[in-house]
């Protein structure tokens, strides 16, 4: 999970640098290792990054520094590769299309393969990242254009990818052909006469309402999108068999004023909720949410039951969420410094905490302690997804099974883990009725285990060097 955005303007119309900026803070939910953007003048790409969040990497100066109107940004979570700034994106290339800078989110399930060729093929990589396979496979098609050798390159690629690709000239996007990362468009508009003043490229529509830009429609699963001074183009480069949106987006990763295949992320969630209270009634005085990511399915619970909806946890906003901070430790602390119980919800209470999932368990524990120590009298932890089973390769930073508590207990065990007086999860059905797709066009494989990309087992391994 990363967060992209692109930018291409007029020349003299947008500042890029800036508008990539704020971009870049709608999307920073998506990831906070390291943020980074390049920019364009029309001559050459000029880049910026750094590890931390994008308030941290840029100031005024550095923005000013970034002259130009077209760019991309990036804000990263690292999935393959350490977390360093070798790492960090956009990354930059000078190939024989001259500077190209990219951004990718997602997970090549074949970068290690990918790799191994093109190393053999004399490639030097700088990175340990698999985004790093995509720049190489555009530069070796040296005789083609960008636009060809983006397609020649995205031919052989793998898995997960929504990616933003900048030259001197041009911005591309492009979604891998099953969708599973999302990718849209949006236009900026001169106000008065409503001519497009910039076409931009995010993974989240909330950093174009951010800026004031009007959603256009989402990059299909499979299409490139080619923006430059003709204009915009599309491209279908692969057919469309079938579809595999991730599902998580809706239940946990997207920020719920993002709309995603049309759907409100905040109403998605809403309605989970609504399912999870049907499909498990329980006596309590008070319904609370796991924050932030539980309170729109707290809320959709609350009015389906009738409990009322309180505030029962605060969370202290400038710590990261703890899911995406890559190291144990740093899981552990931060969620106790984030969460802080508000004893006079809590105490004498029988308490439904909703939770948008359990994956590796520490956070649930945590709460339900916390709240035990406030003095609930009952706590009854309900999740609104499935039990978390198998691991993601798409994107998603839980690629050790071991790691998974569902994995290896029960729910039965888990409540006991967690202490918790009761736990429930969302069924997969249930989960399927709330988001109103149809189950043949999402990925659920972190819940069913039916994986839509073929998954190489060296994408795993620890000592393989895209770990
Ligand atoms: S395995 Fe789960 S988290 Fe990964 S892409 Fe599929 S639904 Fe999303």
């Amino acid at each position: 999970m990363c967060g992209v955005f692109g930018i291409f303007g007029g020349p003299g119309e947008v500042n890029a640098a800036s508008l990539t900026y704020m971009g870049l803070y709608a999307l920073q939910h998506r990831g906070q290792e390291s943020a980074g953007m390049a920019v364009s003048d029309g001559d050459s790409l000029q880049l910026h990054k750094e590890m931390g969040l994008t308030a941290n990497v840029f100031d005024e100066e550095i923005i000013n520094r970034l002259p130009g109107s077209l760019a991309i940004g990036h804000v990263r979570y690292s999935t393959t590769g350490e977390s360093s700034i070798i790492n960090a994106q956009p990354l930059l290339a000078h190939c024989s299309k001259g500077a190209v800078a990219l951004a990718h989110n997602g997970n090549l399930t074949n970068a290690q393969e990918l790799r191994r060729e093109l190393e053999l093929g004399g490639s030097v990589f700088q990175t340990t990242t698999d985004s790093e396979v995509v720049i190489n496979l555009i530069a070796r098609f040296g005789k083609d254009d960008l636009q060809t050798a983006t397609i020649r390159a995205a031919k052989r690629l793998r898995g997960s990818y929504a990616l933003v690709i900048l030259a001197r000239d041009k911005l591309i996007g492009l979604r891998d052909p099953l969708g599973i990362r999302p990718l849209c468009l949006g236009r900026l508009a001169d106000g008065a006469a409503g001519r497009t003043k910039a076409y931009i490229l995010a993974s989240e529509s909330c950093a174009l309402s951010n800026l004031g830009a009007e959603f256009l429609r989402e990059v299909e699963p499979g299409e490139m999108v080619v923006i430059d001074q003709a204009g915009l183009r599309s491209i279908k480069f692969a057919s469309r068999r079938r579809q595999a949106f991730c599902v998580f987006e809706y239940i946990y990763f997207a920020r719920p004023d993002t709309f995603l295949a049309g759907k409100n992320v905040h109403e998605v969630r809403k309605a989970i909720g609504a399912v999870l209270a049907g499909e498990a009634p329980v006596e309590a005085d008070v319904v609370i949410p796991a924050p932030d990511s539980g309170t729109s399915a707290a809320m959709g619970f609350a009015a389906a039951t009738g409990i009322p909806f309180e505030i029962g946890l605060i969370k202290n906003r400038y710590v990261g969420r703890t899911f995406i901070q890559p190291a144990q430790e740093a899981r552990e602390l931060g969620v106790r410094i984030k969460l802080n119980p508000v004893e006079s919800v809590i105490r004498g209470r029988r308490v439904v905490v909703i939770d948008d999932s359990i994956v590796r368990g520490t956070t649930s524990a945590t709460m339900v302690r916390l709240l035990r120590e406030a003095g609930a009298r009952e706590v009854h932890l309900y999740i609104a997804s499935p039990p978390y089973l198998h691991p993601c390769y798409y994107g998603i930073d839980t690629s050790q099974a071991g790691e998974l508590v569902a994995a290896t207990h029960t729910p039965a065990e888990i409540r006991d883990l967690v202490g918790a007086d009761t736990l429930h999860y969302l069924s997969l059905q249930g989960l399927l009725r709330a988001v109103g797709t149809p189950g043949q066009k999402l990925c659920a494989a972190c819940f069913n285990g039916k994986y839509p990309v073929p998954v190489q087992q060296e994408v795993n391994l620890p000592e393989a060097s895209l770990a």
